[in-house]
């Protein structure tokens, strides 16, 4: 598929994310923001979305704030959400991976709000508690939400299996370049680029058995847009 048909189908999922979400009594509200880390991680297809906004927009000085705090410690996935399924099909040992809160707030976070919220990726329209994480100290995330959010990420990656999965960081500087967005674009990006990891198309999808049921009318939603 181009790279537009895959926009269009990114932009379908969000929706149905988006209208599943909304039905859900949780405790997150404007400039509630302690979800708001350096850690969040997305797929090229979404990065793409959000530097398509930040150019149309005139936001590219947020490149800046993303460069200036570059240095600083965040989590590097070292496999994607369907490379985890997969080493699991495979009974494959699934690699430590080190992520903390405490390594810091995102750095676009302004006034604890998100300079990017209309194509904010998908991690960060999923992370959805039940209370309050400042007043509780963490977040409570009811079990099949978390479900369906594996769900989403897996399809999310699926319909970019030709892109990569990073920190935001990473990704959002990748494609700053005029030359690294036509790569992307071409299909041509380096497998080996630093800071980034291929995406991987479905093989099995992360649902536990008490799931099962429950999930069938949002996975009817996902296929009846007739993902590749
Ligand atoms: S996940 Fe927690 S910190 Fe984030 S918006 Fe919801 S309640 Fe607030
Ligand atoms: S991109 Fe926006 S919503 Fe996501 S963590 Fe950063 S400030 Fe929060």
């Amino acid at each position: 598929m181009d790279l537009n048909t895959n926009l269009a189908l990114l932009e379908k999922i969000y929706k149905i994310y988006d209208d599943f979400a909304v039905k859900l009594n949780v405790a997150c509200k404007r400039y509630c923001s302690e979800c708001c880390t350096r850690n969040v991680t997305l797929t090229t297809l979404e990065a793409y979305k959000i530097v398509n906004y930040m150019r149309a927009k005139d936001q590219t000085v947020l490149f800046r704030k993303l460069e200036v705090e570059s240095y600083k410690k965040r989590f590097q996935p070292k496999t994607t959400t369907n490379g985890l399924a997969n080493l699991c099909i495979q009974g494959e040992e699934i690699p430590d991976e080190e992520n903390n809160y405490i390594w810091g707030k995102c750095p676009l976070l302004h006034n604890d709000e998100c300079p990017l919220y209309p194509p904010r990726p998908f991690m960060c329209r999923c992370f959805l508690s039940k209370q309050n994480c400042r007043e509780q100290g963490h977040a409570s995330i009811d079990p099949f939400v978390l479900t369906v959010n594996n769900v989403f990420l897996q399809y999310i990656e699926h319909i970019d299996a030709h892109g990569f999965t990073g920190n935001l960081t990473e990704i959002l500087l990748f494609l700053e370049s005029e030359d690294n967005r036509q790569a992307y674009e071409n299909k041509a990006v380096r497998p080996d680029t630093r800071g980034l990891i291929p995406n991987q198309p479905i093989k099995a999808l992360f649902i536990p058995p008490e799931h099962r049921d429950k999930i069938k009318p949002i996975l009817q939603s996902i296929q009846a847009i007739k993902l590749s």
